[in-house]
């Protein structure tokens, strides 16, 4: 059974200098045959079970006129919501307006995710971003106005010439906020976007490797929980949709260049629009075996803090966690550690937890 879903809306007033993700500028015809494509795409796959997370991510959602906001909101209602469903929302601090809110909570929109990247107005630019802190203070209110109160905050990290203390002041200046989620990431710099383009080189990975430390050590004594190795919330406020993803578990991915899980296939849609419109959609297939099932298992379950789960591992799999790949080496080599419930990797090991996974991935 399939409970998640995340749909895609590709479409950015603005293209971000670092910006590696899929999507384009708007324009009025295309977003109309964009989202027939996309009702048609749940129409042929939805099995109409209960949804219990949806993300609707981009691109930049809130970007969506009034108009085709509207007509998104009744393609969602092709998807039947369970009761405690978490819905969440991307938007930008420049184009969600209070009457874009009041639509997606009427929806059931409960959960809110705002790309603010930094707070300190010369790195924005620098990230060719178009709002301002200020503008993001006046948004968070808003969305708090309107009675949505789960609030996550993207925050890039490692840019050029950051320091500690720019990093620390960004870190107070969300705080201040007083929202219960953050996500951060570390600025990769591909050759596909602007700043690859002009050859920008990413900052030495020791301060990288530093600025990660402080992230967490800070936000654990600002009471955040940080319970996946980029993820921080406030007491339980997780992101269950995420969640779902690290836990390995299915879930629809609808619109362009989507992923999916679906029964045994790993799938990706297109990034090509005329492609995706012309229902030319699913570009690459991956099926699974418990093999691979249990690869994916290890590289997403290691990201949480708590591990993977050793009973719910052998429920699924039939077989004892510690006795797949090299487990209990790496648990003799102290990469990894081993509790009654779980196996995790060991926290200050968390920065290398690629490397770790190398061990058991071909
Ligand atoms: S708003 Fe997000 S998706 Fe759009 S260009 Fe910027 S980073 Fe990329």
């Amino acid at each position: 059974m399939i409970t998640s879903c995340y749909i895609h809306i590709p479409f950015c007033d603005n293209i971000c200098t670092y910006c590696d993700f899929c999507k384009r500028y708007p324009n009025n015809k295309i977003i109309d045959k964009y989202l027939y494509a996309l009702k048609e795409e749940i129409i042929n796959n939805y099995r109409k079970e209960k949804i219990k997370t949806l993300y609707i991510g981009g691109g930049t959602p809130s970007s969506l006129s009034i108009r085709n906001l509207k007509e998104l909101m009744k393609i969602i209602k092709l998807l039947k919501f369970d009761k405690d469903i978490e819905f969440t929302f991307e938007c930008n601090p420049e184009n969600i307006t209070k009457e874009k809110l009041l639509i997606l909570k009427s929806n059931g929109v409960n959960r809110i995710s705002m790309g603010v990247e930094t707070t300190n107005n010369k790195l924005l630019k620098y990230l060719g971003r178009k709002h301002d802190f200020k503008l993001v203070k006046e948004k968070i209110s808003l969305i708090k106005e309107i009675g949505i109160k789960n609030i996550n905050v993207d925050l890039i990290y490692a840019l050029p010439n950051e320091r500690i203390c720019d990093l620390k002041k960004d870190l107070d200046n969300i705080i201040s906020l007083n929202i219960n989620h953050i996500s951060t990431y570390s600025l990769e710099i591909h050759h596909n976007t602007i700043l690859g383009i002009k050859k920008t080189k990413s900052i030495n990975e020791d301060l990288d490797r530093k600025m990660y430390d402080f992230i967490c050590n800070y936000l654990k004594e600002k009471d955040f929980n940080h319970y996946e190795i980029s993820n921080f919330c406030k007491d339980e406020t997780f992101s269950y949709h995420n969640l779902g993803y690290w836990h390995n578990e299915k879930y629809y991915g609808f619109g362009l260049g989507a992923s999916g899980y679906i029964d045994n296939v790993r799938y990706t849609n297109t990034r090509s629009i005329i492609n995706y419109i012309n229902n030319k959609r699913i570009i690459y297939k991956e099926e699974v075996n418990k093999k691979d099932k249990m690869i994916y298992e290890l590289i997403l379950g290691f990201r949480l803090i708590n591990g993977i789960n050793k009973k719910i591992f052998k429920e699924k799999y039939d077989i004892e966690l510690i006795n797949v790949f090299n487990i209990r080496d790496l648990i003799r080599q102290g990469l990894l550690i081993e509790d009654d419930e779980y196996i995790r990797i060991k926290e200050d090991n968390l920065y290398i937890e690629n490397m770790i996974l190398e061990n058991f991935v071909d």
